[in-house]
């Protein structure tokens, strides 16, 4: 019965629940947020050792290698914060030839930025993206340094970008309930509820 596959594509009780890219968009936001970890990230990673320990994590889950050469045996040199390649000799810092490693910001400061963003984008999408003002007092830094730092996270997590700022800051499982069919306007609504004023860390 092929009348059945045709009418099946056209049925609009099966697209009803198709959501509006809009609130895709909201949702994927509300879905970061509720992966924040709990108490926030500076309690999660307290310090710049631990941030950058969670970032090398993410950035080589199957242990550091030489962005130059590709090599796995690396050595790390005293304070952590700078390998050296045995092959090649090159050496690099955890976030070496990625878009943060310009800015000489720490890396704790970009994964405070992040949880910032990402913080905004689920309870102030209303408003649009975060006020370089209020980005700026958060971290502490400068207008232009604020600047960019909210266009390198925005861009980060966004379905575009590489998701790594995203994946450090992201460690908890929302727990969305199995019955709940995901990106659907039923995760939708579940995610709203939980996203209340009140619930999660504090804002600003
Ligand atoms: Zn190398």
């Amino acid at each position: 019965m092929r009348a059945i596959s045709m009418t099946n594509s056209l049925d609009p009780t099966a697209r009803q629940d198709v959501l509006h890219p809009d609130l895709l968009a909201r949702l994927q936001n509300m879905m970061m947020y509720l992966q924040l970890p709990e108490g926030g990230v500076k309690t999660a990673f307290p310090d710049e050792i631990s941030c950058r320990d969670r970032f090398i994590a993410i950035r080589w889950p199957d242990g550091v290698c030489c962005p130059a050469c590709g090599d796995h045996s690396v050595n790390m040199l005293p304070k952590r914060d700078l390998f050296q390649c045995r092959q090649c000799r090159k050496q690099f810092s955890p976030t070496s030839g990625t878009q943060l490693h310009r800015t000489r910001l720490s890396v704790l400061m970009w994964l405070f930025a992040t949880e910032a963003v990402i913080q905004w984008n689920a309870q102030r999408y209303m408003y649009g993206e975060i006020t370089i003002d209020a980005l700026g007092k958060r971290l502490g830094i400068h207008t232009e340094a604020a600047l960019r730092v909210r266009r390198i996270v925005s861009h980060d997590i966004s379905v575009n970008g590489s998701g790594l700022l995203r994946r450090a800051v992201c460690t908890r499982d929302p727990d969305v309930p199995r019955a709940i069919q995901p990106w659907t306007s039923q995760h939708f609504q579940w995610a709203k509820a939980k996203v209340s004023p009140g619930v999660g860390p504090a804002l600003i």
